[in-house]
């Protein structure tokens, strides 16, 4: 049977991806070696690495004066590389679920956090919008995708701050105006990756601004300095995500992930709207492409372990819900094809049928 893994995050990727990487593991280009067992300062690894930062600069217009590094440490380090390298006085942050509640956490070590906005209220089921910031802030944090609540910031975020944002589950599904944003990063294990590498497209000029001394491997300017390879680099989920990357560009880059979204989240949600058995959860204008997330109503609410044994049974895998959410996530990243989404609601028609 076939089985469609709709899990949040590590995630689904092209099968593409996953045989290039499995060869690579025991043979590398045919050359005889594994990558695993290579210097990263090979030439070969060096193709790998430079290929990678040039298709993400490339899929994502990157403007010159941005560097993009692949690191490890997961975006739960960034949330301290953040404000170590930008944070001078005072901060802004937007708090919309745990993620950006980690951020700020980070940031209150080095600084006044002011938190602008925050979706708590209403257990993080909206995206604020129209707050303001105040202009003496260092930098403004964003969390375009909140992967645990299903809410998602479809637009560029306009501030008269730098804003730096957490894309960790949205990276590379839509067009992004990267010249508004003073740095984006993430953990790649969604949209790009297997786990183990984390991706940062950083203003190189923003850099250096702080007054205090910075521990080397957590100085960005180090790793812009030496392309990423300051240390040893995730050398095998830096593969993966030049994978990706190349899939993503053969596919028909962002502007198709972007498509393929939409036509995967209108399907999804309308019949999350019109099945008896199932209702949404965030609110309908800031609903997440990447992670739908619905539970059982009312009238149904007993029946949470039995759709998810039914949807297990019919091949459809990692749906169930957060615990700070409950009931269900069905997150479709780019490698989700349209057919897995069919199949999810083929599933929930047929359980709805049966009660
Ligand atoms: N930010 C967001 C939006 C996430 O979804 C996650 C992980 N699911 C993280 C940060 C933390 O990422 P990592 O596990 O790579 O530290």
């Amino acid at each position: 049977m076939k089985k469609y893994n709709f899990g949040a995050g590590p995630s689904i990727l092209p099968q593409e991806v996953m045989k290039a990487t499995a060869e690579a593991c025991v043979d590398f280009n045919g050359i005889g070696l594994s990558l695993m067992e290579m210097s990263h300062r090979s030439k070969e690894f060096q193709a790998v690495i430079d290929e990678a930062q040039d298709l993400m600069k490339e899929l994502l217009g990157v403007p010159e004066g941005y560097s993009v590094l692949f690191l490890g440490g997961g975006a739960s380090l960034e949330f301290c590389m953040v404000p170590y390298n930008f944070l001078e006085n005072k901060a802004a942050y937007v708090n919309t679920g745990v993620w950006a509640t980690k951020a700020v956490k980070e940031a209150k070590l080095f600084g006044e956090v002011v938190e602008v906005a925050s979706s708590k209220d209403k257990n993080f089921t909206y995206y604020p919008k129209n707050f303001e910031i105040p202009q003496d802030a260092d930098y403004l944090h964003v969390t375009s995708n909140n992967t645990i609540y299903g809410t998602e910031y479809l637009k560029d975020f306009e501030s008269p701050i730098p804003v730096i944002c957490d894309m960790s589950s949205d990276i590379l599904s839509r067009p992004v105006d990267v010249s508004k944003y003073t740095m984006i990063y993430g953990g790649a294990q969604k949209n790009i990756s297997m786990a183990g590498v984390t991706f940062v497209i950083v203003k190189d000029e923003a850099l250096g601004k702080v007054s205090r001394a910075i521990p080397t491997m957590l100085d960005y300017r180090t790793h812009i300095k030496k392309g990423s390879m300051f240390n040893t680099p995730p050398v095998i989920p830096i593969y993966s995500a030049l994978q990706t990357l190349r899939w993503i560009k053969a596919q028909g880059g962002v502007v198709e992930m972007d498509r393929r979204a939409q036509e995967r989240a209108d399907l999804l949600y309308a019949e999350i709207d019109r099945n008896k058995c199932f209702k949404g959860t965030a609110v309908k204008e800031d609903r997440s492409r990447m992670n739908i997330c619905f539970i059982m109503t009312d009238e149904y609410k007993d029946l949470e372990a039995e759709f998810l044994a039914f949807a297990l049974e019919r091949g459809i895998w990692g749906i169930k819900g957060h615990r700070d959410v409950g009931g269900f996530r069905a997150s479709c990243y780019n490698a989700m094809p349209v057919e897995g989404v069919k199949a999810l609601i083929a599933c929930m028609q047929e359980f709805e049928e049966k009660h």
